[in-house]
């Protein structure tokens, strides 16, 4: 009978829990940070939430070679030595502290859409034709995130190969379109977190995509002479990090 009763209790507990969670969840976010974010206030080692996770998004291509930024909303010395690569790289001061000038330069390298200027979302989420970023391994919603940090890697990238134009052929996929374009059943363009680089749309040379990539923070790198990437350049932000381009 005791036992009954915690568990009465402790079901009642979980319900109040889900209640309050709930709650949470529905809290509408500010306007700004729905859109475009606009941060309110300079950011600097030590800081923590959501707009240093915002501004971790946006410096995520500026790491050392082979890192990856951990977007978590930390402002640890990652963080910070990305935030100084980024500044040198835009000929800012660079103190590691993300202030007006950082933000500005942001702001300027960001679109109407609030993807980075010099990619959009119609880019990658051709889906064999669905133009949408449905039907792959996570919600459309969570793919087009990921997208969007892809694409501030990719602008770090293009920055840092001299501002040539960098071209996709390939984003998000659903399960379908996956497979009827022969990728592998557990590709990171089900996850909308993928680019592939085409030898005919870029002005780099294969390798040098792939070599760049590595110093843009992505974890999943594969190139010429990897089976089934003579063509394309793969970058995705894969939890399980390796890269393979042996003709490279
Ligand atoms: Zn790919």
């Amino acid at each position: 009978m005791r036992k009954r009763l915690f568990s009465l209790l402790a079901a009642a507990a979980v319900a109040a829990a889900g209640l309050t969670a709930a709650t949470a969840v529905a809290t509408p976010a500010p306007a700004s940070a729905a859109s475009c974010y606009e941060w309110s206030s300079t950011l600097s080692r030590g800081d923590s939430g959501a707009a240093v996770k915002e501004l971790q998004i946006r410096v995520a291509g500026w790491v050392s070679s082979g890192e990856h930024l951990a977007i978590d909303g930390q402002y640890g010395p990652a963080t910070e030595a990305a935030v100084k690569r980024f500044q040198s790289g835009y000929g800012l001061a660079a103190d590691g502290v993300a202030g007006s000038q950082t933000f500005g330069k942001i702001y300027d390298l960001t679109s109407s859409d609030c993807t980075p200027s010099h990619f959009s979302y119609s880019e990658f989420d051709d889906n064999c034709g669905a133009n949408n970023f449905s039907g792959g391994a996570v919600s459309a919603s969570t793919a087009k995130e990921n997208t969007r940090r892809v694409m501030w890697q990719l602008e770090a990238m293009r920055h840092k190969l001299g501002d040539q134009p960098i071209g996709i052929s390939s984003g998000i996929r659903s399960y379908s379109c996956n497979s009827s374009v022969g990728g592998s059943s557990s590709s990171r363009h089900l996850y909308g977190d993928a680019a592939d680089m085409g030898i005919g749309g870029n002005v780099h040379s294969q390798c040098t995509l792939y070599r760049a990539a590595w110093e843009a923070g992505f974890t999943e790198i594969l190139g010429p002479g990897y089976p089934g990437h003579n063509d394309h350049v793969h970058v995705a932000n894969d939890p399980s990090p390796f890269r393979s381009a042996p003709n490279c």
